[in-house]
């Protein structure tokens, strides 16, 4: 098996103030890997730093064995919600034909046929018949599906999803994580930023837990532990018989 990501002595701050501090890890290819931590952990820092859309201070990011500029069409990415302009007026489609560019060629206008895969990709995430709203319009899960068809229409490697169940209805949150599971299931590796505990161990295969620091890093069986996630969290973890998870 090959490593989809190494990362190595990474740390990032912001106007001086540390949110990374010499992070490490490594993340074979074929996985479906969580990204957990609090609020202000530095888990959408870490995704932008291996996306190079932020200036680190130090370290190297290799994405399978190259670096980012050379890969950046194999990487998708889907934005936290904060950071997308959802009153942009665009389509559905169209969102979705944005992801199609990388392999489309500078100055190139989408074809029919990239038009049949961009509904095809909208009919993987359950939504084809929204194709000629404007995203604006749409739920808040059915926005979270058109970026995540916008990622599909890419044909990437490796998918980056920051917080992609924030604000999505059940239904979409079932649909997105059955994607994932099959690009997973396909080879390709998707790292996913999650602040809900609960779900973690059901949907990873592998946990980064961080607090500005990597706390630990591994398959959940190790990651998922009170002790440990304790530890990222500043204070003592429980769970309920029901798996609800407090903390
Ligand atoms: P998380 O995604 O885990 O909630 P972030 O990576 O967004 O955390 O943020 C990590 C830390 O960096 C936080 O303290 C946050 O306030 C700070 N931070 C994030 N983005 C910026 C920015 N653009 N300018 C200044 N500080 C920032
Ligand atoms: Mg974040």
């Amino acid at each position: 098996m090959s490593l989809a990501i190494e990362v190595k002595h990474l740390s990032c701050s912001y106007l001086g103030n540390t949110a990374l501090s010499d992070i490490n890890f490594s993340i074979n290819e074929g996985n479906l890997v969580g990204i957990i931590g609090p609020n202000g952990a530095g888990k959408s820092t870490l995704l932008k730093a291996m996306l190079n859309l932020i200036k680190k201070d130090s370290g190297e990011i290799r994405i399978l064995g190259h670096s980012i500029k050379e890969m950046k069409t194999k990487v998708a990415y889907v934005p936290q919600r904060n950071d997308i302009d959802w009153d942009f007026p665009i389509t559905v489609l169209d969102t979705v034909l944005l992801g199609t560019y990388p392999n489309l060629g500078l100055f190139k206008r989408p074809k029919k046929e990239h038009k049949i895969w961009a509904l095809e990709c909208l009919k993987q995430v359950g939504i084809e018949s929204y194709s000629n709203r404007q995203i604006g319009e749409l739920s808040g899960g059915q926005q979270q599906r058109v970026f995540l068809a916008r990622a599909l229409a890419q044909k990437a490697d490796m998918y980056f999803l920051d917080e992609p169940f924030v604000g999505v209805d059940i239904t979409s949150e079932e649909t997105i994580i059955s994607v994932l599971k099959q690009l997973r299931n396909q080879g390709k590796t998707v790292v996913v930023v999650h602040h809900d505990l609960s779900k973690a161990a059901d949907y990873f295969d592998q946990l980064i837990l961080l607090n500005k620091e990597l706390i630990e890093y591994g398959e959940v069986a190790k990651v998922f532990a009170p002790e440990i996630i304790g530890r990222a969290y500043n204070q003592p973890f429980q769970t309920k018989p029901d798996t609800e998870v407090f903390v």
